[in-house]
């Protein structure tokens, strides 16, 4: 009877081991590689003093390393969330075809990208609805309803562009049209007698996140910060983005020179799970996409060509930290990226219809 037991209970074993095997593998044939996988969770690097004294400053980095410690679980769930949108841009590669390539050339010199367009992901145009709250203390605060649409109007030229000749030229065939609409659904305004929110997530509290939203709080964070958002995996009643109202539109009380929508543009992508384009930290740290070229921090102003990890940095991306009228292009790896998580089985699947 015991011998038949350890025998049952070594063929158990086996399939255990086998199955684990099983699943392995798999990942070895997609080519998901996730040596490089961190979540920004260095509180030095975290320290705002120059980046609110150089202007700029968006706290989605911040607000993340916060959220990480609170929940034991998130960190399980973007790691999760990133091994599929690894897959979704492996299928995607040149070459990939429906079988699988190596997927792995890269040139070496980093002057070409037109042969890595990758393929189109049969998707199509997404409309993602909006929400927005304009939450107000004083008048200034309760921003015009046309503050409100031309924000929207940045938004849905940003991610339909098709004209990257503002752009410098080495990057400028990397532009990407993200095709997504964005559908002001409601403007709700509430009034409030606090003048100021913070980063903890107390305006989501008061106000919560409008499911199949993608939800904005126009709300005065405070502090000199311009915006946060929350990436996909995290909890549902505070998803969504939030924008202190100067910074929020380009007209009514938006405040040069972060007055022409960008801050939003750029939260958006953090929503849709895009990185800073640096990497938030050294050259060795990485956006998770393949043509943008490394940096070891943001770019302030309109720096012009500039350099850091041997590479020309990519200012005018929406996703560095640079003037509004200075960004103008997502890359195709950017939106490969952002429109993963909006694919079937996507932590933000319910905007395509599928
Ligand atoms: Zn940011």
């Amino acid at each position: 009877m015991k011998k038949m037991f350890f025998g049952l209970l070594a063929f158990v074993t086996l399939l255990i081991a086998c199955s684990d095997d099983q699943n392995f593998e798999q990942d070895q044939v997609s080519n998901v590689d996730m040596s490089d996988f961190y979540l920004y969770t260095d509180p030095v690097e975290a320290g705002t003093a120059n980046r609110v004294l150089n202007g700029k400053n968006c706290v989605s980095m911040e607000v993340l390393n916060r959220k990480l410690k609170e929940d034991s679980e998130l960190y399980q769930k973007m790691y999760n969330i990133e091994v599929k949108s690894r897959k979704f841009a492996n299928s995607l590669k040149p070459g990939n075809g429906n079988g699988n390539g190596n997927g792995n050339g890269n040139g070496g010199g980093g002057n070409d990208g037109g042969d890595d367009t990758p393929a189109d992901d049969g998707l199509g145009t997404i409309n993602i609805p909006v929400y927005v709250y304009v939450i107000w203390a004083d008048n200034s605060q309760n921003i015009s309803q046309a503050q409100v649409d031309s924000q929207i109007s940045v938004l849905n030229a940003d991610f339909n562009d098709t004209n990257f000749n503002d752009v410098n030229p080495l990057y400028a065939d990397r532009g990407a049209n993200v095709d997504i609409n964005f559908q002001l659904a409601t403007t709700d305004r509430r009034y409030n007698s606090r003048t100021q929110w913070g980063l903890n997530d107390d305006v989501k509290s008061a106000y919560p996140a409008q499911p199949g939203h993608l939800t904005i709080w126009v709300a005065n964070i405070g502090g000199g910060y311009l915006g946060y958002a929350q990436f996909p995996g995290g909890n549902a009643s505070t998803d969504g983005i939030v924008v202190s109202p100067q910074y929020f539109g380009t007209n009514g009380t938006a405040t040069a020179p972060f007055d022409g929508g960008r801050t939003t543009t750029h939260e958006v992508g953090h929503w849709l799970n895009l990185r800073h384009i640096w990497g938030d930290g050294r050259c060795n740290r990485d956006d998770f996409v393949s043509d943008t070229p490394k940096s070891d921090r943001p770019n302030y102003g309109c720096p012009g060509q500039v350099s850091h990890c041997r590479s020309v940095d990519l200012v005018e991306n929406y996703m560095d930290y640079t003037d509004d009228d200075c960004m103008g292009l997502f890359t195709e790896g950017q939106k490969v990226r952002m429109r993963a998580v909006l694919a079937p089985g996507g932590p933000r699947d319910e905007f395509t219809g599928n």
